[in-house]
């Protein structure tokens, strides 16, 4: 049984993904899953600095983010090419991860799990949710940014009201750590009671 996590930038997913965790639930990051199948000496990496040229890589032979961010943003076919490429790894290799994690149920945390349709690989899925001022305070707390570029941020993301309607679960995370850790521990009981 998978079951997907997500919700805007500074909802508190990470937090709640720790809950999970410390309950002996297996968490796996769909960000760290796409960050590794692009990692140095990778065959994806490979067949990208084949079509884009080494310009793509830096000294060390790692993925120039930025540079590759641009050619994508400029050219639909490349887009296209890369997500064809990707997207069909990404999403093996977190099942591959995830099968890997202890019974009877894990956990794929993932920010952009509903834009991505990853819900398609989950069986219920926890929406982490907080009003947008909420984001920006917590956010502008934990990292080095102002409130606008943490509003960009939620501006680029699904709307509340749209996760809202997509998530089987929500948890309003407006109060405080203990009361998010008492509603996923809720959530915990509820997956193991229903899992096969
Ligand atoms: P996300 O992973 O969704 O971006 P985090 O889990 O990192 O969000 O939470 C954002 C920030 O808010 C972190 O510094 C975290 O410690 C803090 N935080 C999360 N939930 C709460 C809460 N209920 N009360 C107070 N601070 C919280």
């Amino acid at each position: 049984m998978i079951v997907g996590l997500t919700g805007g930038i500074g909802s508190g997913k990470s937090a709640a993904s720790g809950v999970f965790e410390s309950l002996g639930v297996g968490c796996v990051d769909a960000d760290v899953v796409a960050r590794d199948v692009v990692a140095k000496g990778t065959p994806a990496l490979n067949a990208i600095a084949e079509r884009f040229g080494t310009t793509i890589l830096t000294s060390e032979g790692q993925l120039n983010r930025g540079f590759l961010r641009e050619r994508i943003f400029t050219s639909v076919a490349d887009k296209t090419w890369l997500e064809a490429l990707l997207h069909p790894l990404i999403r093996e290799q977190m099942l591959t991860q995830l099968q890997q994690q202890p019974p009877p149920y894990s956990v794929l945390v993932a920010p952009l799990l509903f834009e991505n349709n990853l819900d398609a690989l989950c069986d219920e899925t926890v929406l982490i949710d907080v009003p947008e001022s909420v984001q920006r305070q917590r956010v502008t707390q934990r990292d080095s940014v102002d409130e606008a570029q943490v509003q960009r941020i939620i501006d680029s993301q699904m709307s509340r009201a749209d996760k809202q309607a997509r998530a089987t679960h929500c948890i309003e995370n407006t109060g405080t750590l203990e009361q998010l850790e008492s509603a996923i521990l809720a959530l915990h009981r509820h997956f193991v009671a229903k899992s096969p």
